[in-house]
């Protein structure tokens, strides 16, 4: 081992971020360098955070956490997509699924033939039967890919929806089990170098001092050392994603338990439910210049679907991002990097993301600014992206039945998202940016499904043979409803494999 070796890492915060950090850290590193969180029972963690994307699952796979032992201890249910309701306009529902809706065609995506087809044949199916993901969830089945499956199914993926409170917890054993140290304490002051402006150790409140060669900010909002200690600045995106208040409660389990989240657009925002195999996560995300948390507290009690357990939490966020994420030896990971509204369920996923790029960026107790450079550079590159992504949902909506709604039709948005729009718009054709972010797939789900249609074909696609094409589209519906139906439902799924006792 090289004598620049990190020797010690601290980490701040134990909350998601902080203990989804702390796993992965001390199963690479715990034999060569002490790894030690740090975190406050008094300040608490935010506590919400109960949906994620597919990625969640390589995340887990890679620590080695066995599926159905994780899916008891955090009472978690599948998740195969979101359920989008009144969205494009009041009565409008469409589903955003994990997976395609066939394999490309002549280096073309399926969506685009579906769109060809569905001019010429008015009674063309929904482009949703071609989805597994969005038929496996209209029956509210589920289950998890197997050698079985006709090999045309494959296009599914799922992810999970979980108690975030428990997956904190189940995180913290592995990682103690792996040798990571956790210090219950307040912290009050850092120490720094007096010429390089590097953290040296953290002060807590009782005296102690916890010394470290690179510090993770998972403080939280509020940005203990990223913005506390180094100014990083912070981009302040709400003027294009203006909801900045959310209240959460959970409430009793429904009936049935849906392989989904459902987010159902308000007046003045939207409120989300996330069915756990205990209970169900409810909440609603607002602005609050267009309501008032009253208001919105009503229609968040108006739309559960069981009986309220316990009193909504009030949270208040700017929409944005700290200008760096890792500044000397201090790399911010969680809220404490950025929060973008829990729309497409994407935080979680930039804490996997950013842990997986520290883990690569690796650095010596140099922390060599090229490395902060790199790691900036792509945390910067996945907000954008996801940040696009999100606007989209407000910005091309028909709803103009509240002044938010209609703040929103004519909000300035980023040029990258004018132009992908206006592609989509003009040509069906969607351009991505980043390719370990959303797919093609998911931005067609989201602009078809508001109603936006494109106004041409692709010239290649009207050229071919229309038989040849409806009758490969007829044999892949079928074929995806005949494996639908083999499946166990949702509930009997998790009953048998994975129940909660
Ligand atoms: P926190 O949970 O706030 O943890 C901060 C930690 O820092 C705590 O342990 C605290 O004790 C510690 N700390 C802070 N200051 C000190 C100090 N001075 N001394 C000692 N310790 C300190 N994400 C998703 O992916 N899917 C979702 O569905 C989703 N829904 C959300 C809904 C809402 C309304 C909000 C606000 C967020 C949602 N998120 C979601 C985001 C998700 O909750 C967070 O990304 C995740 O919980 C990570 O939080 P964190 O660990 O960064 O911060």
């Amino acid at each position: 081992m090289s004598d620049k070796a990190i020797r010690k890492i601290v980490i701040v915060g134990g909350g998601t971020a902080g203990w989804m950090t702390a796993a992965p850290l001390a199963l690479k590193l715990a034999k060569t360098c002490e790894v030690v969180l740090v975190e406050s029972a008094e300040i608490g963690t935010v506590g919400v955070g109960e949906a994620t994307l597919p990625t969640i699952r390589y995340f887990n796979l890679a620590l080695g956490v066995d599926e159905a032992d994780f899916v008891r201890k955090t009472q978690a249910t599948f998740k195969l997509g979101i359920e989008f309701k009144d969205w494009g306009h009041v009565g409008n529902r469409f589903f955003h699924g994990f997976g395609d809706f066939g394999p490309p065609i002549e280096h073309r995506p399926a969506h685009m033939y579906w769109l060809r087809m569905s001019r010429t044949f008015k009674d063309m199916p929904s482009y949703e039967q071609w989805s597994m993901a969005a038929m496996m969830a209209r029956s509210n089945r589920f289950m998890p890919q197997h050698d079985e499956l006709p090999s045309i199914t494959d296009a599914y993926n799922y992810a999970y929806h979980f108690d975030a409170g428990l997956y904190a917890a189940y995180l913290r054993d592995y990682a103690i089990a792996r040798g990571v140290k956790r210090i219950e304490g307040m912290i009050a002051g850092v120490e720094q170098h007096p010429e390089s402006g590097f953290i040296t150790a953290l002060k807590l409140r009782d005296g102690r001092r916890v010394e470290g060669d690179l510090f993770v900010d998972c403080s939280g909002f509020r940005g203990l050392l990223i913005e506390g200690v180094y100014q990083a600045g912070y981009d302040d995106w709400s003027a294009m994603l203006p909801c900045n208040s959310a209240q959460a409660v959970p409430c009793a389990k429904a009936a049935q338990l849906t392989p989904y989240t459902t987010s159902t657009a308000r007046s003045a925002g939207w409120t989300w439910r996330i069915p756990l195999q205990h209970r169900t996560g409810n909440g609603h995300v607002y602005c609050d210049a267009f309501t008032t948390d009253e208001e919105a507290g009503r229609v968040l009690q108006d739309g559960l679907d069981g009986a309220a357990l316990g009193e909504p939490r009030q949270l208040r966020f700017t929409t944005g991002r700290h200008r760096k994420s890792w500044i000397k030896n201090c790399v911010a990971i969680g809220l404490s990097s950025g929060f973008l509204e829990p729309l497409e369920s994407t935080s979680i996923n930039i804490i996997e993301t950013a842990v997986g790029w520290l883990v690569q960026h690796f650095p010596n107790r140099d922390c060599r600014p090229e490395l902060a450079d790199e790691f900036n550079r792509l945390v910067a590159a996945r907000y954008q992206f996801v940040r696009d992504f999100i606007i989209l949902h407000y910005k091309v909506t028909e709803r103009s039945d509240s002044e938010f709604w209609r703040y929103c039709a004519n909000m300035p948005i980023p040029d990258t998202l004018k132009h992908q729009i206006e592609l989509f718009r003009e040509t069906g054709h969607v351009t991505i940016y980043d390719p370990q972010g959303f797919s093609a797939s998911s931005y067609f789900s989201i602009l078809m499904g508001l109603g936006v249609v494109p106004k041409q074909d692709d010239p290649l696609i009207d050229a071919m043979q229309f038989e040849q094409l409806l009758a490969h589209f007829a044999s892949r519906r079928e074929i995806i409803t005949q494996a639908v139906k083999a499946m166990p439902e949702h509930a009997q799924y998790l009953a048998r494999h994975c129940g909660a006792p």
